[in-house]
């Protein structure tokens, strides 16, 4: 009966709600569409005579007895109704297929007809793929039809690829069927592949860099420890080489001083010469032995509480008279009560001496400036001149070993900066290099912190690079 079969083609696996929701819920639309326009078609062509008799005859009764009166409205209802579900299939954009057990086309929705052509009536096998024989390996139409709901991809031979869910399907005449819902997701299955496609590159030139990465870092521990055995042997060189250029330098001192017998001015210039050479041999020296006790952390042996004003005023006293020399002012400002913190006095003596020397040696004229700012957890030291100041290109090399910058006077070892921000570090704090000096337009600044409480954590290590700083600043 008419209305069996509606009921009889909706009867849609229960394994099918397994597949994708919007996929699965649209074939099951379909079924149901199919079904019923299929079955509602059949009612012009006889069926409807027994059936709709029979409906007649049950509402007959209850509404005036007029059986065949309401057979024609039944008959009529459901001719509307089947152009209403032909309507829908026909403007589906999914392709829909029904294809019996002897793989012969029964059905095919405009948009299926639309993306492969007529078939109705050919096989399906010659009909999509062009094949003689029935696909083999992947034709699914045995399973299908024996109650198998299935989900698959195909791939044409233009290229276009398809999602395809099928479902067991009983058409009109009972015949088990496989009713198929085709979507092209070639555009999809494009952009996935080049999502793919780019995710490979990323993790490839992931894999690479960080190849890269390693191997830089390997080299640069490498060199460091190069470094390390270099600073090592110079300075087991230069402790042997300390004590005989003291005593020469102490018997040149004796010479010149006459205690040895007269000397004349021509003998006296070539003696205070050698002196001169012989004092820049032991600064190397005790700089060179300087690194190594600072890396290995010694200058925590030497913290003790210390006043600042008082280190400050050493270094100062120390590079007055050059300034004198020179004729530069000398600007000092200092805290009114001396900040009172834990560290190397001598050591931190060295950092302003250094600091401030360099000033008076790369000024010609005008002002050296230093500047104590205490705050509540650290101390704050500016140190600026007016003088020649540091190429923007040199300015992240200054404080790297034995850095002399073009601008360099001919005596010096490129060592004092770097020794002076070990020292800063040893003591927990930071240094930096900036020219020129922000304030002034001109020369150079040299600022550095320290906290007033050495944290245990505070150690150096070697350097090879400046920390992040802008373009004006080391
Ligand atoms: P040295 O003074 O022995 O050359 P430093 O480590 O103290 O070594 O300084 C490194 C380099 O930094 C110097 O050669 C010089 O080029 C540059 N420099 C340091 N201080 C100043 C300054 N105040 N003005 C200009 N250049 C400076």
């Amino acid at each position: 009966m008419a209305k069996d079969r509606v009921l009889c083609n909706l009867r849609l696996r229960p394994r099918l709600l397994a597949g994708r929701p919007s996929q699965l819920i649209l074939l099951l639309g379909i079924a149901a569409l199919l079904g019923y326009a299929l079955a509602s078609g059949d009612a012009a062509c006889g069926l409807s005579a027994m059936t709709l008799a029979l409906v007649g005859s049950m509402v007959g009764p209850f509404t005036g007895g007029n059986e065949a009166e309401w057979a024609r409205h039944l008959e009529k209802l459901l001719k509307s109704e089947r152009d209403r579900m032909m309507g829908i299939l026909d403007s589906l954009d999914e392709g829909v297929i029904m294809i019996g057990p002897d793989r012969v086309i029964r059905f095919m929705n405009p948009s299926m007809i639309r993306q492969f052509g007529d078939g109705i009536g050919s096989r399906c096998h010659k009909h999509l793929h062009g094949l003689e024989e029935p696909c083999r390996g992947f034709c699914r139409l045995p399973d299908v039809i024996k109650g198998a709901t299935e989900r698959w991809e195909r791939r044409f031979a233009d290229g276009t690829v398809y999602e395809i869910v099928s479902s067991p399907f009983a058409d009109s005449d009972q015949t088990p069927c496989m009713l198929a819902a085709y979507r092209n997701v070639t555009r999809e299955k494009l952009i996935e592949l080049e999502l793919m496609e780019l995710s490979q590159i990323k993790s490839d030139l992931l894999l690479e860099k960080t190849r890269e990465l390693e191997q830089i870092s390997k080299d640069v521990a490498k060199l460091r420890e190069e470094k390390r055995r270099i600073i090592r042997f110079l300075s087991a060189i230069t402790h042997d080489l300390r004590a005989p250029l003291s005593a020469t330098q102490s018997c040149l001192w004796a010479i010149t001083d006459g205690y040895a017998g007269p000397v004349n001015e021509e003998q006296r210039d070539l003696l205070q010469r050698s002196t001169r050479r012989i004092d820049g041999l032991l600064t190397l020296i005790s700089d060179l032995l300087d690194i190594p006790r600072m890396e290995a952390g010694q200058l925590v042996q030497e913290m003790e509480e210390l006043s600042f004003n008082e280190v400050v005023e050493r270094s100062v006293d120390s590079v007055e008279r050059r300034a004198k020399e020179k004729n530069l002012t000398l600007n000092v400002d200092l805290p009114g009560v001396s900040p009172r913190m834990h560290g190397s006095s001598r050591r931190l003596q060295q950092v302003l001496t250094n600091l401030l020397s360099n000033a008076i040696n790369y000024t010609e004229e005008g002002s050296v400036s230093l500047r104590v700012a205490d705050a509540e957890d650290e101390l704050c030291v500016e140190v600026w001149d007016s003088g020649v100041g540091i190429p923007l290109e040199e300015l992240p090399k200054v404080f790297q070993d034995f850095f002399r910058g073009s601008n360099a006077k001919s005596d010096g070892t490129g060592l004092g900066l770097s020794i002076s921000r070990r020292i800063v570090e040893a003591h927990g704090g930071k240094m930096w290099a900036e020219s020129p000096c922000p304030e002034t337009g001109q020369g150079s600044k040299f600022t550095f912190t320290l906290p007033k409480k050495v944290s245990s954590g505070a150690a150096v290590g070697p350097r090879t690079a400046s920390d992040a700083a802008p373009a004006n600043q080391a």
